[in-house]
């Protein structure tokens, strides 16, 4: 029918940083210090520099300890290093965040993997990569927008997701395979597909929920959609947008949303759904730091 529930990580969200910016106050109350989140962009490309601001605001608005460093784009790679050593060994900061994608003279693996994993806030070094598939989630640092996905799927599936036949589209580091990974965890059968994969349709099929991170406009067609399944859309494709005027755009998804809310048991619409999720769950994982190095229980 045409009454998917419409997944609003916007409200999720908002719930989830609210439970934070409560738990900071009961710290801070307690004589801990507040969470500390370093954020560190290079050069000044325009949506890394959106995306910065964002969750300098958002830390600053959960009463966290903030700090911005932003680098010239001709930064070298020691200089880089330098400044997460630095953060590294500074005992304010729990959460580092190097902004994504670097100027390209730069090694992004080195300076991942120069992050103290304890730090990881983004869950990118191979230490938080390795915790999560070998099953140690309450160690590891999870990359924070699977871990959003997660949070909206849960909602979607009071019930639990033990036993539920799962497709992940994409397998990237970032979003695809710890998206597998979190689902594996949580009992689901997982396939993941890639751009190599035969029939997507019929994989999708058999979904009781399907995850697309692929980055092509509506590629998921309502058809493909298993009546019932719960539909997370990763995507964010700009297109032109003719009937708002000239030259103007859109956000979509990876699906396309109508047709698929007609067979969903449940949906995320973009924009709105996963995008609030993953800044939210980047605050949690600062909590998650600070409460581990104050040495109390980390909320859920
Ligand atoms: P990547 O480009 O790193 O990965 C895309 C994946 O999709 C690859 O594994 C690729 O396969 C696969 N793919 C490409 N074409 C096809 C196809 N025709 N059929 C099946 N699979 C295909 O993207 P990301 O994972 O970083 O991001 C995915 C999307 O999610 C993007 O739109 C991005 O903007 C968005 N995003 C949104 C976030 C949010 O907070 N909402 C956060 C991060 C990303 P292969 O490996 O074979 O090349």
């Amino acid at each position: 029918d045409a009454s998917a529930l419409v997944l609003d990580g916007k409200a999720v969200a908002a719930e989830v940083t609210a439970r934070i910016a409560a738990e900071v106050e009961h710290l801070v109350a307690r004589g801990h210090r507040a969470p500390g989140l370093a954020v560190i962009l290079v050069g000044e490309d325009p949506a890394s520099q959106v995306y910065v601001g964002a969750k300098g605001r958002k830390a600053k608005e959960l009463g966290f300890h903030s700090v911005q460093y932003t680098l010239p784009i001709d930064t070298g790679q020691d200089e880089l290093l330098d400044l997460v050593a630095a953060l590294n060994a500074d005992a304010a900061i729990d959460g580092i965040l190097v902004q994504m994608p670097l100027p390209k003279h730069l090694d992004p693996m080195a300076v991942i993997e120069a992050i103290d994993p304890a730090k990881d806030v983004d869950g990118f070094h191979p230490v938080n990569v390795g915790r999560l598939a070998i099953g140690e989630r309450d160690r590891a640092l999870i990359s924070c927008t699977p871990a959003g996905c997660l949070t909206l799927i849960r909602r979607a599936l009071p019930g639990g997701l033990a036993g539920l036949d799962a497709l992940v589209i994409g397998r990237s580091n970032i979003v695809g395979k710890p998206m597998a990974q979190l689902l594996l965890q949580e009992s689901c059968t997982v396939t993941i597909a890639h751009s190599r994969s035969h029939d997507l349709p019929a994989l999708a099929a058999r979904a009781d929920i399907l995850v697309a991170a692929v980055g092509r406009a509506e590629m998921v067609r309502g058809d493909w959609i298993k009546p019932g399944a719960v539909v997370i859309d990763v995507g964010m494709n700009r297109i032109p947008a003719p009937e708002r005027g000239e030259g103007k755009t859109r956000l979509v998804g990876d699906v396309a949303y109508a047709e698929a809310a007609q067979r969903a048991r449940a949906i995320t619409p973009v924009p709105g759904g996963v995008g609030p999720m993953t800044i939210a769950m980047l605050m949690a994982n600062t909590l998650t730091i600070a409460c581990r190095s104050a040495g109390v229980e980390a909320p859920v």
